[in-house]
């Protein structure tokens, strides 16, 4: 049985789209920006939307568009490193109490490695750890509004990092930035996606056309 890793999904998403300037940058998170505000609309409304699961999808593909500019194995470096695969990388406990013990502000985020074993971790696996991390914190602290507020936040402080990674003098130390702040994108659609009750790794399959992938086998298979 196949399982897809995140380094497979990007990878075969860079076959769809061999367009790898460095320019389209740019656009890849206006493009994240247009989708946040797609779906803050569709929350205000107040109307459930099948288009919702279809935006997170693409949400998903354009992270692992701009992932594969700054790097897929700095990418899930990052991930693995901010997102460790035993607790919440700021309070150490799972679930996480971030909220209710102290200021996000206030709180610096100890360095250590991740596991190798994380840079293997498909869309199901990540979903799996950050909902058991994360999803009664989020729930508490406001649910899906609050989640995408998040959300947008870190799109700009992506949008921040990758304005200088592209005009850079240091490529290596704000290729990191880039990254960590990728990572905390990633995860909070990973967040808005569990509390929407949305199977991201199917959104994301439907929305791909990758011909050497069995796509029944991968929705749901993942380690
Ligand atoms: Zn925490």
């Amino acid at each position: 049985m196949r399982t897809l890793s995140l380094r497979l999904w990007m990878e075969q998403s860079e076959k769809t789209n061999p367009d790898r300037s460095p320019k389209g940058l740019d656009s890849l998170v206006a493009k994240l920006f247009e989708l946040g505000r797609a779906i803050e609309y569709i929350f205000a409304s107040g109307a459930e939307s099948i288009l919702l699961g279809e935006y997170l999808g693409r949400f998903m593909l354009g992270i692992f568009a701009i992932g594969l500019l700054i790097g897929i194995d700095n990418f899930l470096t990052a991930l693995a490193r901010k997102y460790p695969a035993q607790f919440c990388g700021y309070c150490e406990k799972n679930p996480c109490v971030c909220q209710r013990e102290r200021k996000r502000e206030s709180v610096r985020q100890k360095s250590r490695d991740g596991s190798e074993q994380q840079l293997e971790w498909g869309i199901h696996r990540w979903w799996e750890h950050l909902s058991s991390l994360y999803r009664a914190r989020n729930t508490e602290s406001g649910g899906e509004t609050y989640v995408l507020k998040r959300l947008l936040e870190e799109i700009q402080e992506l949008k921040n990092a990758l304005e200088s990674f592209s005009g850079s003098v240091n490529a290596a130390e704000s290729g990191q930035e880039a990254a960590d702040d990728l990572a905390d994108v990633f995860a909070w659609t990973i967040g808005l996606s569990d509390l929407a009750d949305i199977v991201l790794e199917q959104e994301v399959a439907e929305l791909s056309t990758f011909p050497e992938m069995d796509i029944d086998a991968c929705t749901l298979l993942d380690k």
